[in-house]
């Protein structure tokens, strides 16, 4: 079986990049955003802490986009001048327009507004202070955060329980056929068994975070109803959220739809036995309101993107070789990237104006 030269050597971890575990954690008990409500059906609920950062950054965005288009609009400006302006005037003008530049935010100068961007990975950060001697109450700094791609997490973390599984078994091995000092194994055993809830955890972790981002979603007041019309009683979380998942609800509004059609053609019958004006207006808005919504939402979960794709035809046509015309190939697909990657770290350390 296993001696002292083929034992599985116990390696150093190769670590996943740093991450910020209470942002994953997070996200592993509730839903960053609110694209995982069925919109159609429910009312929306309020913006997030997710939304606020991005308005936020917006603004900070919006701010430096002002202050850039100052000087575009001046160099516009001296390149439209009639007569035209002589390159050493344009250079001048430019000089003068930096030394004089005015803050953003004061609209006092000289000195302007600092606006940059410095840092790699988590420390990534934009900033915005005033420029001017004396300076206005200006302070932005942003942490911009660092993305990760939830399956490549999950992926390795899953290789990585395997392979401690088959270490572990490795080792009872050893203690069954007392092949190595029995001490020495079950200090390793244990340090195996350790890293093994380590990483299991972590795989769940980010499992969790994964599958709510992407597998599950959250049942408004009318959604509720329409389960629980079915017989289907959905149990509150202990956030005191009504969680499914997709398949589930994908599976409840299918019958839901079948309803509503079955009621629509018994409209229709009984619009075609007595006609009226008022019957056909009903029954048309039954068909908009209630049947177009549960179609659109049933629709919005079994793909949460779809997109073309066009594939150029090179080939020509006939004897003027005409070109022909490009294939559009429909992708319609299960989950949507953003909701596959994770932005931890992103955050708000200061904002004034
Ligand atoms: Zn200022």
């Amino acid at each position: 079986m296993s001696d002292d030269d083929n034992s599985p050597t116990i390696e150093t971890e190769t670590k996943m990049p740093s991450q910020d575990f209470q942002t994953i954690k997070s996200l592993a008990v509730s839903p960053s955003n609110d694209s995982n409500t069925p919109e159609n059906l429910d009312d929306t609920p309020k913006p997030s802490i997710e939304t606020k950062f991005y308005d936020k950054l917006e603004e900070y965005y919006t701010l430096k986009q002002e202050y850039d288009q100052q000087l575009r609009d001046a160099h516009t400006m001296w390149n439209n001048s009639k007569p035209p302006m002589s390159l050493e005037k344009k250079r001048e003008n430019y000089q003068n327009f930096m030394m004089k530049r005015k803050c953003i935010n004061c609209g006092k100068g000289p000195g302007g507004t600092i606006f940059s961007h410095v840092g790699v990975g988590q420390t990534r950060k934009v900033i915005a202070i005033c420029g001017c001697e004396e300076k206005c109450n200006l302070n932005i700094e942003i942490y911009l955060g660092e993305s990760a791609y939830l399956p490549e997490y999950i992926d390795y973390y899953k290789e990585r329980v395997q392979e401690l599984k088959k270490e572990l078994t490795e080792y009872k091995l050893d203690l069954l056929f007392n092949l190595r000092d029995e001490e020495v194994v079950l200090a390793e055993f244990r340090t195996i068994k350790d890293q093994l809830t380590e990483n299991l955890d972590q795989l769940l972790l980010y499992k969790k975070a994964f599958d709510t981002q992407n597998e599950e979603l959250e049942l408004g007041e009318k959604t509720l109803e329409i389960f629980s019309s079915f017989e289907q009683e959905v149990q509150p979380d202990e956030e005191g959220k009504y969680i499914v998942n997709r398949k589930k609800y994908l599976e409840i509004m299918n019958k839901n739809l079948n309803r509503l059609i079955s009621e629509f053609k018994s409209k229709t019958k009984d619009y075609k036995k007595e006609p009226s004006k008022s019957k056909l207006k009903t029954n048309f808005e039954f068909l908009v309101k209630e049947v177009q919504n549960v179609q659109d939402s049933i629709r919005d979960e079994k793909y949460h993107i779809i997109y073309m794709d066009t594939v150029e035809n090179t080939a020509k046509k006939g004897f003027k070789k005409q070109k022909m015309m490009d294939t559009y190939v429909f992708n319609p697909s299960k989950y949507d990237l953003d909701n596959q990657i994770v932005t931890m770290g992103n955050k708000i350390t200061e904002f004034e104006r």
